[in-house]
């Protein structure tokens, strides 16, 4: 039987690259695994040999302590893989299909799969709704940053690419439909971004430049990102947008400068709950500037799109409420201003087929647009302090070497 190397959370700020056991059709015993899911079996599930898995800000919450993560999880929920192994209840996806995998696990069978709200189906964690791969309170499923994965309900979960010759060509691309493309243009969609919208994105990180390029496919006039990491509004720049940077204050005078007006038609959180201050303050972590930001600078009747992850434990939080995920929210301004907000997992499902398609046919260069940065397995650690330091780069793993 094969062996399965794969990148394992040890400690805050410690990754290491350890060998786990090959995955079988079933959930058994490990960290953050709740009890009710072990033992779990899943004919319905497929074994993937992972091409691709992808190191995103969502895992850095984790790795940098400021999350209730068991040590010894293993990490990656972003994946992209080749069908080994099938289970006898799969009907459609066969060995040999290369497939993205959406990084929410889902049924496909409960009320809200059932609507499409695939983020929050209500079968696969026991301790609230909503799982996902290698991450903490999300059902104990075992992480992707590996050469093997189980992947659950597979006929429903996957995305088969139509050709796998013309996939390897544009793996990086594909690679990013797991999470960043479909969670950034989630954000836009929800921002109420149309052909003709002024937009704002809060975050240059993966997750901001990819809501900037789906604003952009959504037809959005103009394209504002802001973050205080020079390299990060550089590679925002390099496909069109308009950059500010935080380092120098608040958003709304260089906001003005750009459009005439100190204010946007739409506005996406690409931050979440370790959010800097803005001038001065941008040593200094301030949970609640990016929500209270987005309020000020969103036109009144306008929308919030917020991927940026907001948690419910915070070990590492500024005061007492921070640690319990209680923000201090200017709620006041919004209300006034009769914002939306949408927040949560993105429910990738909804966008990863259109989102593949436009790649397919070169509408979307999303590789580019965050700068793919392919590493191999064992360099996972140097990806992980690297991107922790804030490099303007998405880091993408390559445990088979089928990655050029
Ligand atoms: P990242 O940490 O690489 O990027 C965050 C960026 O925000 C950094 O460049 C940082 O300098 C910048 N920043 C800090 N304070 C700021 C402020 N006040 N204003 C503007 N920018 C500021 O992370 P990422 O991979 O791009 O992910 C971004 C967020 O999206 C994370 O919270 C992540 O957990 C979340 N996420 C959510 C989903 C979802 O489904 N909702 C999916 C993926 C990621
Ligand atoms: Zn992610
Ligand atoms: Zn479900």
């Amino acid at each position: 039987m094969a062996g399965n190397k794969a990148v394992v959370y040890v400690e805050p700020k410690k990754v290491e690259v350890r060998e786990i056991p090959y995955p079988k059709l079933e959930l058994r015993e490990g960290p953050g695994v709740p009890s009710e899911n072990v033992g779990r079996r899943c004919n319905h599930g497929v074994i993937l040999r992972v091409v691709a898995s992808n190191i995103c800000g969502s895992d850095q919450h984790m790795v940098r302590g400021r999350t209730t993560a068991p040590k010894g999880l293993v990490l990656g929920h972003e994946i992209l893989g080749e069908v080994v192994e099938a289970g006898p209840d799969v009907e459609f996806i066969k060995v040999g299909d290369l497939c993205s995998v959406p990084f929410n696990i889902a049924c496909g069978r409960c009320r809200n799969c059932k609507e499409g709200k695939t983020g929050i189906c209500l079968n696969v964690n026991p301790e609230r709704p909503g799982a996902a791969y290698g991450y903490v309170d999300m059902g104990g499923w075992i992480g992707g940053q590996a050469e093997y994965v189980m992947v659950p309900y597979a006929d429903f979960n996957l995305l088969r690419f139509p050709d796998r010759e013309q996939a390897m060509e544009k793996v990086l691309d594909l690679t990013m439909l797991s999470d960043i493309f479909p969670t950034g243009f989630h954000g836009a969609v929800t921002a109420g971004v149309k052909p003709g919208s002024t937009v704002y994105v809060a975050g240059a990180g993966p997750v901001g430049l990819a809501a900037a390029a789906g604003a952009q496919l959504l037809g959005a006039a103009v394209v504002i990102v802001g973050d205080m990491n020079e390299g990060r509004l550089a590679q925002a720049r390099s496909f069109g947008c308009e950059t500010v940077d935080l380092s120098k204050g608040d958003p709304q005078g260089q906001i003005e400068q750009i459009l005439g007006v100190p204010e946007v038609d739409a506005a996406i959180d690409a931050v979440g709950f370790e959010a800097r201050g803005h001038g001065a303050k941008a040593g200094t972590e301030a949970p609640a500037t990016v929500l209270n930001t987005l309020m000020e600078v969103t036109a009144a009747g306008g929308a919030l799109g917020i991927p940026g992850l907001y948690v419910t434990g915070d070990p590492g939080g500024v005061d007492e409420a921070a640690k319990k995920g209680s923000l201090s929210l200017s709620l006041g301004t919004g209300w006034a201003k009769s914002l939306s907000f949408t927040t949560g997992q993105c429910p990738v499902m909804r966008y990863n087929r259109q989102l593949m398609m436009a790649i397919l046919n070169d509408r979307a260069h999303i590789a580019d647009a965050v700068g793919a940065t392919v590493i191999g397995l064992d360099d996972a650690p140097t990806g992980y302090r690297e991107f922790d330091g804030g490099a303007a780069k998405k880091y993408v793993l390559n445990p088979s070497g089928l990655l050029g």
